[in-house]
């Protein structure tokens, strides 16, 4: 039984009016259920001021003030509701002014989707760190070749619109597309021929696996101004940040993208993303360091793909091996590592062996001594392969702009079909129509670049960082370029620290049909989901 004096003290009317809004009202440990983000926030900003519970809180200091009553759904419908949250902002500023951190804007959390925006603001959403879980449309399970209204769907940017560019870019833009839709059946087919498919597949996971496939191979044509919808899912601290970031960006579309989602983020978390503003320390500094782009500044010529260690920790195993004994033991790090400088080399291998072998795959995470050692690496590849494996949060990556200028990668695929030099006149298309508009516009001119073209930008990571991307990204159903990265960053820094990569779980093959053992698990949980519904319906009978 639990003691009673660890219970919150409710009477049964107390309890039934906070009822909808606490998953328990007895418990000690429970969920905040039904309220506004803004008021979850600032109900949990006040338990390091309060002796009171969460619960006793929002009756005793929530509740008695109307515009929070109301804005906590006794409001008559969705607008008096919002209109309420809003009306309430005192009463949040009151409560949040005693703390000094910012802190507390990550305890309130919004689900925000942003449709028909470029893939170029795409990765503005994208460049977040920790506070931000985004989610895009996939260039491999959509298809991209509708047209509405007699259009493809691309981004219109103003500026370029409204100049003598125009129509240069709407033509280009409209072949990349026709092209995309006259070429995926053909390679749709094509992958069928080469991947005959398996009796064990049913015809909607091979369907599915072919499409994927094709899909994968079409993919380079997209270019940065395709439309797309990203979801996001983010705390107010975060999206301060975020909102600020995009209201600085060089492009128009990246502002109006802050300002409306400035506009809907105020309906749900005001006080939380109050202070979001264009910056002038952001703007001022890119403005100052665009200066030196001139100084270093080559012709650039087209650059075969590479991925390059550029730098690591030269004593970074000591470090790791060092680490890995320190919570076990009562000696300084500095003590630790005299000793481990004199173990034998049959003595380190087994301290890596019994730090990480018992891993069952790459769920079970290595341990936190990993990330005492970087590896930074410079890449350039295509745009398509830079757009997955930015998504990656935990490291350091930047990039440089999207360009035309370093050459484009042709999927081997299309050579098989005989659609290489199609394909490559597209691209060559394309890459004079960039170099006119960049003429004039060197941000916007980013929309009309194919996913093909190679851009450069750099990753630093720590070995544990290192073990979840490669170990990721090698997966089979992963797409083939971003595996081969993998693949070789692992051989990276193998060549340095193979004891340390011994256990690293990169699945190093090769697959013609990635998606098809994915589709097949699918149809099984299908399957197994149909039986339990008909099990269901028979016992409801
Ligand atoms: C096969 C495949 C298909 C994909 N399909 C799509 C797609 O259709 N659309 C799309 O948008 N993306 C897609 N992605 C990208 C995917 O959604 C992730 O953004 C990407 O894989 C980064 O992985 P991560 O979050 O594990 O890694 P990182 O961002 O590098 O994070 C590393 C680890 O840190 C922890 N972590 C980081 N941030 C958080 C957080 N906010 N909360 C909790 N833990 C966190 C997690 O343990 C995470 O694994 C796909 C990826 C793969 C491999």
């Amino acid at each position: 039984m639990e003691e009673e004096y660890f219970k919150e003290n409710l009477t049964d009317r107390e309890k039934e009016t906070i009822k909808p809004y606490f998953s328990s009202v007895e418990r000690n440990v429970f969920v905040l259920t039904n309220l506004p983000e803004v008021i979850k926030g600032t109900l949990f900003s006040r338990y390091s001021r309060s002796d009171k519970g969460a619960r006793r809180l929002l009756l005793d200091e929530f509740i008695p003030n109307k515009d929070v009553a109301a804005a906590m759904g006794n409001a008559t419908n969705h607008e008096d509701q919002i209109l309420a949250i809003n009306r309430a902002e005192d009463f949040y500023q009151r409560i949040l002014v005693g703390y000094g951190d910012d802190s507390v804007a990550e305890l309130a959390g919004v689900h925000i989707a942003c449709e028909n925006i470029s893939s170029i603001a795409g990765d503005l959403l994208t460049d977040s760190r920790i506070g931000i879980s985004p989610l895009e449309k996939s260039a491999r399970y959509i298809l991209f070749d509708k047209q509405v209204n007699g259009r493809y769907l691309w981004y219109r940017d103003p500026k370029i619109m409204a100049s003598k560019h125009a129509r240069l870019y709407e033509e280009t833009m409209d072949l990349i597309f026709s092209s995309y839709a006259k070429w995926l059946p053909i390679v749709q087919e094509h992958v069928k021929k080469v991947t005959p498919k398996d009796p064990e597949a049913t015809d909607r996971a091979y369907e599915s696996a072919t499409r994927a496939k094709a899909c994968d191979i079409l993919k380079n044509l997209l270019p940065g101004g395709r439309l797309t919808n990203v979801g996001l899912y983010g705390n107010g601290r975060a999206f301060e940040y975020l909102l600020t970031k995009i209201y600085s960006s060089n492009l128009e579309e990246g502002r109006q993208l802050a300002k409306e989602m400035h506009e809907e983020l105020a309906k749900v978390i005001p006080a939380f993303v109050k202070r979001s503003q264009a910056s002038e320390y952001i703007t001022g500094t890119k403005e100052t360091m665009g200066q030196y782009s001139g100084q270093f500044h080559k012709e650039v010529a087209e650059e075969t793909p590479y991925i390059r260690l550029i730098d690591y920790d030269k004593d970074g195993e000591a470090k790791v091996l060092t680490m890995m004994l320190f919570p076990y033991s009562n000696m300084t790090a500095l003590e630790i590592s005299s000793k481990v400088a004199n173990m034998a080399l049959e003595g380190k291998k087994k301290l890596v062996k019994d730090y990480l072998s018992k891993r069952r795959n790459r769920r079970d995470k290595p341990g936190r001594a990993l990330e005492n050692i970087y590896y930074t690496f410079e890449l350039c590849a295509n745009y398509a392969i830079y757009r997955d494996l930015h998504r990656h949060r935990q490291l350091s990556q930047e990039r440089q702009q999207l360009t035309a200028n370093l050459g484009f990668d042709t999927p081997p695929e299309l050579a098989e079909i005989g659609l290489e030099s199609d394909y490559n006149e597209v691209m060559k298309k394309a890459k004079q129509a960039y170099g006119e508009i960049s003429k004039d516009f060197p941000s916007e001119a980013q929309y009309v670049v194919p996913r093909g073209f190679r851009m450069r930008w750099y990753m630093k990571m720590n070995l544990r960082e290192a073990h979840h991307l490669t170990e990721l990204r090698s997966i089979k159903q992963g797409h083939p370029d971003y595996r081969k990265i993998a693949q070789q960053m692992r051989n990276l820094i193998a060549e340095k620290h193979p004891a340390l990569v011994e256990y690293m779980m990169v699945d190093m093959n090769e697959y013609a049909l990635p998606r098809i053992e994915s589709e097949k698990r699918i149809d099984q949980k299908l399957a197994e989901l149909d039986k339990r519904g008909n099990q269901n319906a028979e016992m409801s009978k």
